[in-house]
């Protein structure tokens, strides 16, 4: 493409890019609308759907990714005061799927957790800690495609160090190639980790030979690439996995403020009976201690446990720390950032200022696939625009894919947004300007916000049961279902006489062979096997008599309106037969 060329970052707000673009705002929100996005000027927009909104205009410009450096904001991972110390690692395990991120980290997790800390293995966790040697590790814990786009989001505020999953026996894969990009990007070192090992068909040598086609030399050939050959399954080297995780780590040269007040990223948000509002976070500076107030995003309050991933109640939490707080007010979300402050008053404070600063997008995820789906869909298609927050991360992802099994080729659940965390204003938002529905699952509706709702007339549905939600969303799509026309046959006459006959009317008289004609009806004039015109009969009469209806064996008068002049002849048919909508349901 001829023209200009723009330079533009991960994300961009809908204001700046039209800017850029030097195109009012009003119509690039025009095309996005076109495009299924309902976006306000200050939302922001990803790299990839600013890209396929700018072709769609036909402008003659071209964008580029803004260099990586500014495109991801950057943590400080060496901490420059004289008082720093070392902290540990933040590791996160990356790869393409079913190649083993989830077994490794439940054997890193097994061999390493058991020895010291029972419980809480097999529930679901964001980040854990293990101890290695003399050591300490900490894993995050989101295997997967959700590991994707939150590290994309947050990952690189929060990842020391990328595991490389690749399956000995398949080799590099999109996924893997994905993940070293992202590692690349965020310049976070990585470990490639070749996974299953145990199975036959294993083939180091090749993988080894494809990293090194992407400029990743193994250290054996003479490169820096550090490679580890294990299996998940037989735990065959996780132990030197962890060797190797440290040694990187080292040169890396993490460290952290350990004295002063603690800061940190919300990784997970749920609410909990008894307890209430629970955040896991994860430290990255200071020490956290119970009784300390916190902010984080438009939470506040007191920390009133304080507790490992394990649930081993902790009096304070060092950098690099994941920890669970109770204590705080309302639902922090995740990524969130947490600070702690002088008392209450701050606390206070400081969470009101986060609540109007927020960006519009809070919380939110669309993405460019997402988009793209959009885009090639038939536009008969009818959809349910709903928007889904949910108590965690991994119940948020149940809902949707459970929602998504609902669609067919004629009606779909459109996900406009979805997040972790309790309704917030700029769900509300979003929900009046795109007509959805916001699901609630497991999350609480502050009052202000069920206000809010009743206002803007957007509707709020809260569910504790996965299938109650889906067969509300199950009525609310049948609704949108085009509903089934259904033909019923009432009878049938046999033409004797034709009174008149007009551009738009016949009368005339015959025998009813078949079933009871009733009145008002639709009708179908038959000649022979042929339809020649679809009537609608307007009037019955027995004798002189208006008659509602007349049954086989008796004779009767019939007006029919017609479309057209039908020139009806003695011996032709008239069925008589009803036809109705019927809603249907999925
Ligand atoms: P993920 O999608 O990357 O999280 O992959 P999973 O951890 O779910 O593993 C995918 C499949 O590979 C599962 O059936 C695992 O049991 C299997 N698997 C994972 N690691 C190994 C391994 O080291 N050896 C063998 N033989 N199978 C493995």
């Amino acid at each position: 493409m001829a023209g200009r060329t723009i330079e533009i970052e991960e994300h961009i707000t809908v204001g700046a890019l039209a800017d850029q673009l030097m195109i009012p705002a009003t119509k690039l929100i025009a095309e996005l609308f076109k495009n299924g996005i309902m976006a306000t000027i200050n939302e922001r927009i990803d790299y990839d759907t600013a890209q396929i909104i700018v072709e769609e205009l036909g402008l003659e410009v071209e964008l580029t990714r803004k260099a990586e450096e500014s495109a991801i904001p950057k943590r400080e991972k060496r901490s420059t005061s004289e008082t720093a110390q070392t902290r540990p690692p933040v590791v996160a395990v990356m790869g393409h799927v079913d190649h083993g991120k989830t077994s490794l980290l439940d054997a890193i997790r097994g061999a390493e957790v058991a020895k010291g800390e029972a419980g809480g293995i097999t529930q679901h966790i964001s980040a854990y800690q293990i101890e290695h040697g003399d050591r300490k590790i900490t894993f995050l814990d989101t295997p997967g495609h959700e590991a994707f786009a939150a590290l994309r989001e947050h990952g690189a505020q929060l990842t020391d160090l990328v595991i490389i999953v690749v399956a000995a026996d398949d080799g590099m894969k999109p996924q893997t190639l994905e993940a070293i990009r992202f590692a690349r990007k965020a310049d976070v070192k990585m470990v490639i980790a070749i996974n299953k090992m145990d199975k036959e068909g294993a083939d180091p040598n090749r993988i080894k030979q494809q990293l090194s086609e992407n400029d990743l030399l193994v250290e054996e050939w003479g490169g820096d690439t550090v490679v580890v050959e294990v299996s998940a399954k037989t735990k065959q080297n996780i132990d030197k996995l962890l060797d190797m995780v440290l040694l990187v780590a080292d040169v890396e040269d993490l460290r952290a403020e350990y004295n002063g007040p603690a800061k940190g990223l919300v990784i997970e948000s749920h609410m909990e009976t008894g307890r209430g509002p629970v955040a896991e976070a994860l430290v990255e500076q200071g020490t956290l201690r119970v009784g300390d107030y916190v902010v984080a995003g438009s939470g506040y309050g007191k920390v009133r446990n304080l507790e490992s991933t394990f649930h081993k109640p902790l009096k304070e939490a060092t950098p690099s720390t994941p920890v669970v707080i109770t204590g705080f007010k309302a639902l922090p979300e995740f990524g969130d950032e947490f600070t702690v402050v002088e008392n209450e008053k701050e606390a206070r404070a400081r969470s009101t200022e986060t609540k109007s600063s927020k960006g519009s997008n809070g919380g939110l995820q669309m993405d460019s696939s997402e988009l793209l789906r959009i885009i090639n869909r038939s536009i008969e298609l009818q959809e349910l625009n709903i928007i889904v927050k949910a108590d965690v991360q991994g119940s948020l992802t149940s809902v949707i894919d459970s929602l998504k099994t609902l669609n067919t080729d004629e009606v779909a659940v459109r996900v406009v947004g979805s997040g972790v965390g309790s309704i917030t204003e700029n769900d509300l938002h979003l929900a009046h300007t795109s007509k959805a529905i916001i699901y609630a699952f497991n999350v609480s509706v502050p009052s202000n916000i069920k206000q809010h709702a009743s206002r803007d007339r957007v509707s709020i549905r809260s569910f504790k049961v996965i299938y109650e939600l889906i067969d509300d969303a199950k009525s609310e799509l049948s609704e949108l279902l085009s509903p089934e026309v259904i033909e019923t046959d009432l009878g049938r006459l046999v033409v004797k006489g034709i009174f008149k006959t007009t551009k738009t009317e016949v009368i005339c008289g015959g025998e009813v062979t078949k079933g009871k004609l009733t009145v008002p009806a639709l009708a179908r004039v038959m000649r022979g096997n042929e339809t020649i015109a679809e009537v609608e009969v307007t009037n019955l009469k027995r004798g002189p008599q208006d008659a509602k209806e007349v049954v086989e064996g008796e004779m009767c008068g019939v007006s029919l309106k017609t479309t057209g002049r039908v020139n009806l002849e003695e011996g032709d048919k008239i069925e008589f037969f009803k036809r109705e909508a019927v809603s249907r349901t999925l």
